[in-house]
């Protein structure tokens, strides 16, 4: 088994819509397909989306990262597709993790800045930006935010009226106990 690493630059073809919870939904929906499939490959790596463009780093099984990579030049949710990096690797430098996500503030804006960049291109990135991008994908620790937006399962959780009349109960039996309370104290105090 031989390993590799592979990063590229593509273009977003959908519109971006508003954010929900730090991620475009689209960007959501990847994510939760990346982190269903690529363990099961053993392929692990990140994914950033800002400014209509994306960057992904894969690293896995050469045969791995090749079908994958086969498959995500396919998918009509983006184009020009140009491979930034794509060579061996001695060690994974990614452990535990099927698909590690950047959010769009923080991080990535002191990235650009730092580089006098005005907005984030992945296709201007030579190899010192590419490895900085490398590793803020590593050092990223956004990992519990995702929510499947297109799906009925989501949508039930968003609006879930179990959770909603469980936060309600909580709250009435909250206020319960307080009014008792402040009735006996009330009561000690008359009497
Ligand atoms: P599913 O997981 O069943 O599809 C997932 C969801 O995406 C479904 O809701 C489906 O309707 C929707 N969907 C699938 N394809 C499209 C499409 N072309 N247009 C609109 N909606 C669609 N896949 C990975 O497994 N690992 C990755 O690391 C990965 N990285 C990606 C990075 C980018 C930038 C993009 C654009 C795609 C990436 N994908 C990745 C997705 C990949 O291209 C395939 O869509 C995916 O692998 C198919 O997985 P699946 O058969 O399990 O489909």
């Amino acid at each position: 088994m031989s390993l590799i690493r592979l990063a590229y630059a593509s273009t977003a073809t959908f519109k971006a819509m508003p954010l929900e919870q730090g991620i475009e939904p689209n960007v959501s929906r990847i994510l939760l397909s990346s982190r269903r499939n690529n363990p099961k490959k053993g392929l692990v790596g990140g994914l950033y989306y800002g400014d209509g463009h994306f960057f992904q780093y894969l690293e896995g099984d050469e045969s791995a990262v090749h079908e994958l990579y086969d498959r995500i030049k396919r998918d009509d949710r983006h184009k020009d597709v140009k491979t930034l990096i794509e060579e061996p690797l001695k060690t994974r430098t990614f452990s535990n993790w099927s698909m590690k996500y950047v959010p769009v503030a923080g991080d990535v804006g002191r990235f650009l800045r730092d580089n006098k960049l005005s907005k984030f291109d992945p296709y201007q990135f030579d190899s010192i930006l590419c490895e900085q991008m490398i590793e803020l994908v590593r050092a990223s620790s956004h990992d519990d935010k995702l929510v499947n937006y297109g799906t009925r399962e989501s949508r039930a959780h968003r609006t879930n009226p179990d959770i909603v009349s469980k936060g309600i109960r909580n709250g009435l039996i909250a206020a319960a106990v307080v009014l008792v309370a402040a009735v006996m104290v009330g009561g000690i105090v008359l009497f």
